[in-house]
């Protein structure tokens, strides 16, 4: 395998989906010198299958608003590999929701759903609905009409959706009352997310925060230091963003920075139980507005428009909004303000030119597919109580998540140490997702 002459087929092949051909490139440049020992993957072509999806599904989603008037947006599910189980992956209510973003989260998802050690196959799906500023009841409208589509493809031996950006616990209680009706069953295990009492699991809505942290505390552990008293900048205030806060200020570092589209929030004392309560209602209200911490707290929280949270100086820096959201030149700001770790949260937080300048720089760089695989993880943990019809206690979910990433720790470490010692997490994380589903594709053969 060479991975320019891949990537120059890709490109001819699929013109202007950058998000998708950046996915790709990052994965193929990590695995290739290990994909190449194996004449056996080259012999079955494993990269060439590998990289395009099962299949894609695309359609309309037409539903009528407050006003009465007809809307019609773009409803997607791409199934991308099955190898390891049934496709599992988020659904993504956003605007600039596309095939080539879609199609960039779900190769994603085959290798952090890989690392997760569970029978878990990588999906996505989402819409070019967005959520800001809609009521609760246009909210229920789109996700009953997207559902009329999507219902029949879905299931819990088929695929599993989940929440993403724009999908939280209010969006997955509307889809699975209408999957519910249409399919006329309660298949619990056809979507997770869903609220403890009729399906959900404890902790999954802290399970992606939870799990980055714990990804973090190894890192920090790596270079014998202590996450107390840390200053973290984190980006985004949504459900990641206040999982990892609040794991991480119980841990004792100091949350010192959350941003929104309109800015940051710098809170130089750390944001403290209240705060972080906040942060639910904030995200809500569907205002996208993290300014409003600043009008609730003064004084605590200081508000400035346009900034990233990269302008403010700490030791740990978790992108945990959205792809791309981290330049060279933020990647730079950080370094020059003493930055000490960097783990994406959000998947593909960080631009190519960001991450070559941590690694240029020392600075430990863990990927997105590992970090941020606690939250699928724990799906996977939903759909397996699901099955049992039982019910786990947030501790047993807990400590089974604390596994998970420890687990997937290790597996970076064991496929990213380099001859100096040092670890590359992005070959890591790579490597290892890739080596499970390689060896599943051999061994259900040319299909
Ligand atoms: N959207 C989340 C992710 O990117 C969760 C997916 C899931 O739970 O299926 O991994």
């Amino acid at each position: 395998m060479e991975v320019k002459k891949i990537m120059a087929q890709l490109e001819a092949k699929h013109p202007g989906e950058k998000e998708y051909l950046q996915a790709v490139e990052e994965v193929l440049v990590s695995i290739e010198g290990v994909y190449n020992q194996h004449p056996e993957f080259e012999k079955a072509k494993i990269i060439e299958r590998l990289v395009e999806p099962d299949r894609i599904f695309t359609f309309r989603v037409t539903w009528v608003d407050d006003k009465g008037e007809v809307q019609t947006n773009l409803g997607y599910r791409v199934q991308y590999n099955a190898a390891l189980g049934a496709y599992k992956g988020g659904l993504r209510f956003h605007p600039a929701v596309n095939v080539s973003m879609l199609k960039f989260l779900g190769f994603e998802q085959i290798f952090k759903n890989s690392l997760t050690n569970l029978p878990l196959g990588g999906g996505k799906g989402g819409a070019d609905f967005d959520p800001t500023g809609k009521s609760d009841a246009e909210i229920m409208r789109f996700c009953q009409a997207f559902m009329y589509e999507l219902w029949r493809n879905i299931g819990a031996d088929q695929d599993s959706p989940a929440g993403d950006v724009g999908v939280g616990g209010r969006e997955i209680g509307y889809l699975y009352g209408a999957y519910k009706k249409l399919a006329r069953e309660h298949s619990t295990g056809a979507l997770t997310g869903k609220s403890y009492g009729w399906g959900g699991s404890l902790i999954r809505p802290e399970a992606t925060g939870f799990g980055a942290i714990y990804y973090v505390e190894r890192m920090v552990k790596q270079q014998n230091d202590k996450m107390e008293g840390k200053k973290i900048a984190l980006s985004g205030f949504g459900n990641v963003a206040w999982g990892a806060a609040t794991k991480a200020t119980e841990l004792g570092a100091k949350v010192v920075a959350l941003s929104g589209p309109d800015g940051v929030c710098e809170l130089p004392e750390g944001v403290n139980r209240e705060m972080i309560d906040y942060m639910l209602v904030m995200r809500d209200s569907r205002r996208n507005k993290v300014q409003d911490m600043a009008d609730k707290f003064p004084g605590k929280a200081i508000f400035t428009p346009g900034k990233k949270a990269w302008s403010v100086k700490c030791d740990i820096a978790c992108p945990c909004a959205f792809q791309n959201e981290m330049s060279e030149e933020d990647a730079k700001q950080l370094i020059a303000n003493g930055v000490k770790y960097v783990a994406e949260v959000s998947n593909m937080g960080c631009q190519p030119g960001a991450i070559a300048a941590f690694q240029a720089a020392g600075v430990p760089f863990a990927p997105g597919k590992a970090v941020n695989a606690g939250g699928v993880a724990t799906s996977g943990l939903e759909i397996c109580q699901n099955a049992g019809h039982i019910n786990w206690t947030a501790p047993e979910v807990d400590a089974k998540l604390h596994k998970i990433m420890n687990d997937i720790y290790d597996m970076c470490v064991q496929y990213g140490k380099q001859a100096d010692g040092s670890i590359n997490y992005v070959n890591g994380a790579n490597i290892a997702g890739f080596m499970r589903v390689a060896n599943a594709m051999l061994a259900q053969g040319i299909i």
